[in-house]
């Protein structure tokens, strides 16, 4: 059976878990976007993250993950085109440009994942509107995500809400379930058909991630096996939350100890 249709229910302690793991993960995110400025490298915020999760006595299922080679880092640090799966290195930011961080935790055999995008300095107001369309349309989507909808209702009003503001959703990456696994069950694309797919049942967890951007919806992979870029090499974002579904609506798990949500303010 492929993870695509590995649908697991958690309980609520599970659940709290899951919300403990997503609370190191935000302070991770939060360390890493703190550490964003210009003249950094992408592996000081790599570096950052990695700081929290030691603290925590955690670690990234980043790590090692399998690919053409396992991946080497606790985060993935995406710079402009780079839309997910950058490898934290020597690139220097510069003012002007948009960093993805995505970083996970495991906590008590339990998976939090989420990613921000941030600033890099002073952003064009063109650059901020896509940063704030592609949040805006996280959180459009986690409104679908409560009993009785399905998945399509989730994708549909995601994508729908991009290409509204003249934007694209990627289609070869989605969103996933979260749980004992980084990726399971179901498959939750950014863009969809209102009424299809798996039913929305409380317990059920997942990594809802849009993609956007710019140009085109096409990417290709970089030569260093990983790195994914807009094919037109024009600006990408990206933002994730792991997310309940719950008899009392969606549950964000992956906010700050405050109830914040980890980036910076757009
Ligand atoms: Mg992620
Ligand atoms: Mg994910």
């Amino acid at each position: 059976m492929s993870w695509e249709r590995q649908v697991s229910i958690k309980s609520k302690s599970e659940l709290e878990i899951m919300r403990r793991a997503g609370e190191i993960n935000a302070e991770a995110l939060q360390a890493a976007a703190d550490a964003t400025i210009p003249g950094a490298k992408t592996a000081d915020l790599n570096a950052a993250a990695e700081e929290v999760l030691k603290k925590h006595g955690v670690y990234s299922p980043f790590k090692n993950y399998p690919g053409a080679y396992p991946y080497p880092a606790s985060t993935t640090i995406s710079v402009n085109e780079e839309l997910v799966h950058g490898i934290p290195g020597n690139r220097k930011l510069k003012e002007g440009d948009i960093v993805s961080i995505d970083c996970g935790t495991v906590l008590e055999g339990f998976v939090a994942d989420s990613a921000i995008s941030v600033p890099v300095g002073a952003v064009t107001e063109a650059t901020l509107n896509l940063l704030r369309v592609t949040e805006e349309s996280l959180y459009i989507g986690i409104e679908k995500m409560v009993p009785g909808n399905r998945v399509g209702d989730v994708s549909s009003a995601i994508q729908q809400f991009v290409e509204s503001k003249g934007y694209y959703v990627t289609r070869e990456y989605t969103g996933h379930g979260v749980g004992r696994k980084m990726h399971e069950g179901p498959q939750v694309p950014n863009y969809g058909v209102a009424g299809r797919g798996i039913l929305l049942r409380p317990g059920m967890t997942i990594a809802l991630e849009p993609m956007v951007l710019v140009g085109t919806p096409a990417t290709k992979v970089l030569r260093d096996q990983w790195t994914v870029i807009s094919y037109d090499k024009s600006l990408t974002a990206h933002f994730e939350h792991s997310v309940a579904v719950t008899e009392n609506g969606p549950m964000v798990l992956t906010l700050l100890k405050d109830g914040r949500k980890p980036g910076r303010k757009l």
